[in-house]
């Protein structure tokens, strides 16, 4: 009989004050036989709740069924049949939204360990080579190009393969992930496990390029004239700007730029790298989500003295995983609600001296349901700083709308799609950042699979 009542284990952590030193993974991986008891505690619902939750739709109580029998193959490949990169979700999912959100033993025993237990059997599976990629369908001589080598294109890329399709991923920069490996640092989702997924999609037989700047290396309809179908899943790396005075002054990043500069070009290694970073003493932060804790929990590694993220509304409107939000505490970055910042102040030679803000009440609710700010009039007050980094949200880059005039976007820079899920270009599909302009690494995924399955039809019809 399984154990509901048995305290959920939520894992264990590396100590706070020896991870801010360094880029080690802070989550450590469940003990098979944490990873038992943990499996034991689940009551196999027959309605699922957390597999209704699950974007992707993982058969979550059959893969931890197979746990509890020990299998951890039979698990990863359960979880394999809808997702394609279960040692990356297992880490890095909102899983508090989706499924652990809606287990059953949420609110009376704290929810199923449904992400740890997922990281378990992935990771158990790839140490044991019972970790199986899908084996193709025969080939169909159809060929596919796929934009973009983050989640969103390797999912879609993995399932049309899965198919019997020839699929190629052109990447625009030297190496393969979007932002799993240029915004997640390595803390949170290590750069094996990154390689590790990505090896088992080249080994279904899908084709990576890197260097590939499409709109500029080769252009969408180019592609169109060699290739049956064209998906493109190019995310939104593009930096919104705060539009505030002094953002151009020398101290301010992009999150974008300051997570490239230490994920993707390990620039916390320099000088044994090319690229520096530096960020004195002081760092503020400017936002609430994800980027915000990641530039913020990598801020704190380079050992300034303070570390704090200034958020315009209060904790509970905060976007970021909860998870991220705890660990950034628990390794001392410090936490400003409610503030609006109104200016970067600098030196008479342009160098980043603090930040003005206003604080703020929370007014009525937005069209999302959280509660807005608003300005206490004269509440002004600064805090000093040598470094100030923007983490204020994403857009599309526009190399591939200006590129391709027939394709439609919105006002936001995103690919429109109509009611059926098609873009204005017929065979061209787009998924993924590219048309939500932010959202999470299962969202991505689940684009890339329905647009796969819209691309199956097409290619039958041709
Ligand atoms: P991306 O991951 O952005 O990949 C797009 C790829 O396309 C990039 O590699 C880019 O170089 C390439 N590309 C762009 N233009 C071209 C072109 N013209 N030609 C060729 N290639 C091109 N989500 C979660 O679920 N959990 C998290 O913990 C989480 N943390 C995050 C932390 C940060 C710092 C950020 C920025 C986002 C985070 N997210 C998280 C969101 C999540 O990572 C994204 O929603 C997801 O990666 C989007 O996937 P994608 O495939 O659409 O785009
Ligand atoms: Fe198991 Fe919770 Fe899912 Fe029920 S809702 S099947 S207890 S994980």
């Amino acid at each position: 009989m399984p154990n509901p009542s048995r305290p959920r284990n939520n894992g264990t952590q590396q100590d706070p004050a020896v991870r801010r030193t360094n880029f080690e993974e802070v989550a450590q991986s469940f003990t098979k036989e944490e990873a038992m008891l943990e499996a034991d505690r689940c009551l196999h619902c027959p309605t699922h709740p957390c597999q209704n939750a699950c974007p992707v739709g993982v058969h979550i109580p059959d893969f931890i069924a197979q746990l509890k029998a020990g299998d951890a193959g039979a698990a990863a490949s359960e979880i394999m049949k809808t997702s394609l990169l279960p040692a990356i979700c297992g880490r890095v999912c909102p899983q508090e939204k989706h499924c652990e959100g809606h287990c059953v033993l949420k609110a009376k025993f704290g929810s199923v360990n449904i992400g740890g237990l997922e990281r378990y059997a992935a990771d158990t599976a790839r140490a044991e080579g019972a970790l199986k990629p899908p084996v193709p369908a025969a080939a169909t001589g159809k060929k596919v190009i796929c934009i973009g080598s983050g989640p969103s294109s390797l999912a879609c890329a993995a399932e049309l393969r899965r198919a019997g399709h020839e699929v190629t991923v052109l990447e625009a920069l030297h190496a393969y992930g979007g932002v799993l490996r240029y915004g997640i640092p390595s803390f949170r989702l290590p750069r094996e496990v990154i390689n590790k997924e990505i090896e088992t999609v080249q080994s279904m037989g899908v084709t990576f390029k890197t260097d590939v700047l499409v709109g500029a290396t080769v252009t969408v309809e180019e592609l169109l004239k060699k290739y049956d179908a064209v998906y493109i899943g190019s995310g939104a790396g593009l930096p919104t700007m705060l539009g505030i005075p002094g953002e151009n002054g020398v101290g301010v990043y992009s999150a974008n730029e300051f997570l490239t500069r230490v994920n993707l070009m390990q620039a916390y290694k320099f000088p044994q790298t090319d690229t520096p970073i530096k960020v004195g003493e002081n760092v503020i932060v400017l936002g609430g989500g994800n980027s915000a804790m990641d530039a913020a929990r990598c801020a704190m590694r380079l050992q300034p003295q303070t570390v704090t993220i200034a958020y315009r509304r209060s904790r509970e409107e905060m976007p970021a995983r909860v998870a991220e939000v705890e660990h950034a505490q628990e390794e001392g970055v410090q936490f400003e609600y409610l503030v609006t910042p109104k200016e970067i102040l600098q030196d008479e030679k342009g160098r980043v001296t603090g930040v003005r803000f206003t604080r703020n009440k929370l007014g009525a609710p937005d069209e999302k349901g959280r509660r807005r700010p608003v300005e206490i009039p004269g509440s002004d007050f600064v805090q000093p700083a040598d470094t100030v980094i923007t983490a204020i949200g994403q857009r599309p880059n526009p190399t591939i709308a200006k590129t391709t005039p027939q394709l439609k976007v919105t006002e936001r820079g995103v690919i429109a799609l109509d009611e059926n899920g098609h873009t204005s270009m017929p065979g061209v599909y787009a998924g993924g950042d590219i048309i939500r302009g932010g959202a999470t690494v299962l969202l991505a995924m689940k684009d890339g699979l329905d647009a796969a399955g819209k691309i199956n039809e097409f290619l039958k019809g041709k």
